[in-house]
């Protein structure tokens, strides 16, 4: 394990350094962590979603994002946010937003084009990692979740605490519950019923949204009468024998879900900068006939 985290990627012609954020001191906390994240030796699981979602992207592209990707669990190894872990919806959904918002601003006239260009991946690739996490470290799936948890091409949705996901009606399990509320799940039950978690309300009841806490990573947003750890929550590689169904759905999930961001982020750099936007994304495309419709997705 490397106690700086440094990539060197050639993309575009000219050469990138990734990482070096991990200080003096986390080098055993990184160690510990290697299979606490999907991206695990013979099993690279973040690199393979987004190689299948934007396989239509030129291949130093896509290697750059994969980098990019992986690098976020050593750069953002202590932020919960990055990997919406513990609760942290609306932090996760923040970290999303800016990091796209970020790479929208590498697109733009402000930045010479090929610094732009790789400012732009770094940030969209990171972007990518917690959405790709958020269906492996929640319960989306087990809670019967199959359709993507936002599908706009604004910008990436807040997800409040309490709030509902308009997608599947699940409602955002983040913080003290609210008055009158009651939050529960079955702690007995075996594996996934153990994982869903209902929320009451004025006689409505409905799914709750959890993902799973990580004692490394400071602030746990997820109630203690449901709260569940990342081991049992997690199904981010196949040799977690008793849930490879759950696995490959939040895999399916999150490749479309990659996909569509490719979407969001052509819409958001055309909304920012027009046609000029769009442009400099055209141009990361090696072949577009497999790209995505952007309007029908
Ligand atoms: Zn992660």
């Amino acid at each position: 394990m490397h106690r700086h985290a440094a990539f060197i990627v050639g993309v575009m012609g000219i050469s990138l350094t990734l990482g070096c954020a991990a200080e003096t001191g986390t080098a055993e906390a990184l160690e510990e962590s290697t299979d606490a994240f999907s991206t695990t030796p013979g099993e690279p699981n973040h690199e393979e979603i987004t190689s299948t979602a934007l396989s239509f992207l030129k291949p130093e592209v896509i290697k750059a994002l994969m980098i990019g990707n992986v690098s976020t669990d050593a750069e953002f190894h202590f932020s919960n946010a990055a990997h919406f872990d513990d609760c942290n919806f609306s932090g996760g959904a923040a970290f999303v937003a800016k990091q796209q918002a970020e790479a929208v601003k590498a697109l733009g006239p402000g930045i010479a084009q090929l610094d732009g260009d790789v400012l732009a991946v770094l940030a969209f690739s990171r972007s990518l990692h917690a959405v790709q996490d958020f269906y492996a470290h929640s319960n989306w799936v087990e809670l019967g979740g199959d359709v993507l948890v936002d599908q706009s091409l604004t910008a990436f949705p807040a997800l409040r605490p309490y709030s509902a996901v308009p997608s599947t009606g699940f409602i955002v399990v983040q913080g003290p519950k609210p008055r009158g509320a009651a939050v529960t799940r079955d702690d007995d039950a075996p594996y996934p019923e153990y994982a869903i978690v209902t929320i009451r309300e004025r006689r409505t009841t409905a799914f709750g949204l959890v993902s799973g806490t990580v004692d490394y990573e400071p602030g746990d947003f997820c109630p203690p009468p449901v709260a569940m750890t990342h081991d049992e929550l997690s199904k981010d590689k196949t040799s977690l024998t008793d849930r490879v169904e759950q696995h490959l759905a939040a895999k399916s999930l999150a490749i479309r879900q990659t996909r569509h961001e490719w979407c969001r982020l052509n819409q958001l750099a055309h909304d920012a900068w027009g046609d000029a936007g769009t442009a400099r994304l055209a141009a990361w495309v090696a072949d577009p006939s497999s790209a995505p419709d952007c309007t029908a997705e």
